[in-house]
């Protein structure tokens, strides 16, 4: 039988191609963004803790209380949005399941929903899944602004939703309290809700990260999604969360029991440990990713490439036509092949791929001496 027509367009996530790709060419991977090294040992002990104690049953559906109470402060800190931790978080395996959840359990059959592209992988996927059509956006180099009256022109009465990813992958941009009063403005006009994937927060160079619930009138119509893989370095535990006024987490909820059910709970407990930490680790993990971000940049500009040097996230796009390559995928095929460097081809962040074809990715989650190995390797373009 063949695949269901709604995720027949998509095949097979980019990220697991250019893994296997770099694994059967021997390549340092700078593609799928995952740090090779370990998340903190605070968190990981608390999880083996939980384990050793026997915390091996199901968590119940919407999350652990500790981790709910936990995520609830962290949010209160960070934006002064008071929010229940039992009515308005849910504990989701990883961001991802939370979109899905969104997606699934808040839109109809037909709605729009608006992505901002380049889009994250899994958007696209997800509003086929809901049956929702949507409605794009483009950012575009060497800026990556929000264009107000693009967006504006996007909206329509059938207009559910906008998606929202800041601090964005794969640009890096963190749009600024203006851009995000513009979508704003306009969910309230339009009567839309808004998702914000804000899985980023914490990896911010320039700027400020904002949320978009923070704006006047959100608070009520915003899903704000985020997880603890990228903030801890832990991508493979796959435990994000969905902060929304009970309304919208209805829906969110009436999604998840029927994905996931629950998510496991011995990680649930490493995941509270970790928000219980204090700025002086988050401001480490920006002053350690800020430094890998300006030595790549400054090894990608000396190669040859342009750079657009991200306001956040761990991802860098850059801009190859100089090399001559025929397109993103081509260009990505010949690093892999001749430099022993994969990357990641941002044609598959554009439902027009012909968009993403002079750019490329790099992820700089990785150890300095790794991104110094592939910086020596990546030389041979100069050639
Ligand atoms: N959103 C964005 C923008 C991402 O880059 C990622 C990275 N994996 C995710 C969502 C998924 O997060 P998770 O691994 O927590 O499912
Ligand atoms: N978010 C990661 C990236 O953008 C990949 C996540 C995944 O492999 N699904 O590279």
């Amino acid at each position: 039988m063949p695949t269901a027509r709604r995720l027949q367009p998509f095949g097979q996530s980019i990220f697991t191609t250019m893994t296997r790709l770099a694994a059967e060419h021997d390549a340092i991977n700078l593609g799928q963004g995952y740090p090779d090294f370990d998340g903190p040992a605070f968190v990981t002990s608390a999880a083996v803790e939980a384990i050793e104690a026997g915390e091996g049953q199901y968590a119940r559906s919407a999350g652990i209380g500790a981790l709910a109470e936990a995520i609830a402060a962290r949010f209160t800190a960070d934006t002064g949005l008071e929010i229940d931790p039992m009515g308005e978080v849910t504990v989701t395996s990883g961001c991802t399941e939370a979109l899905a959840a969104s997606f699934l359990g808040l839109l109809e059959p037909g709605d729009e929903v608006i992505l901002i592209e380049p889009t994250y992988d899994a958007y696209r996927p997800d509003a086929s899944l809901a049956g929702a059509v949507p409605r794009y956006v483009t950012l575009r180099p060497p800026e990556f602004a929000l264009d107000g009256d693009e967006l504006r022109a996007a909206f329509s009465p059938k207009t559910a939703a906008v998606v929202v990813n800041t601090p964005h992958n794969p640009s890096g941009r963190v749009f600024t309290k203006a851009e995000l009063a513009t979508i704003a403005q306009l969910c309230l006009e339009y009567d839309a809700i808004a998702i914000t994937d804000e899985v980023y927060e914490r990896i911010v160079f320039d700027g400020e990260h904002v949320s978009l619930a923070t704006l006047e009138g959100m608070g009520d119509r915003t899903v704000t999604l985020s997880s603890l893989g990228k903030s801890f370095s832990l991508t493979g535990w796959k435990v994000g969360w969905a902060i929304a006024p009970p309304a919208l987490t209805a829906g969110v909820r009436a999604a998840h029991q029927f994905l996931t059910f629950a998510t496991a709970t011995p990680l649930q407990h490493g995941a509270a440990a970790a928000l219980a930490a204090g700025e002086e680790y988050y401001r480490a993990l920006e002053a350690s990713y800020r430094s890998r971000r300006d030595m790549l940049a400054a090894g990608l500009d000396a190669i040859g490439f342009e750079v657009f040097v991200p306001e956040g996230t761990y991802f860098m796009l850059a801009d190859h036509t100089r090399f001559g390559l025929a397109g993103d995928v081509a260009f990505v095929e010949h690093l892999i092949r001749t430099t022993g460097v994969a990357a990641i081809p941002p044609s598959a962040f554009y439902h027009r791929p012909s968009d993403g074809a002079p750019l490329v990715r790099f992820a700089f989650c990785k150890d300095e001496a790794t991104l110094a190995a592939a910086l020596d390797r990546m030389e041979q373009l100069r050639a």
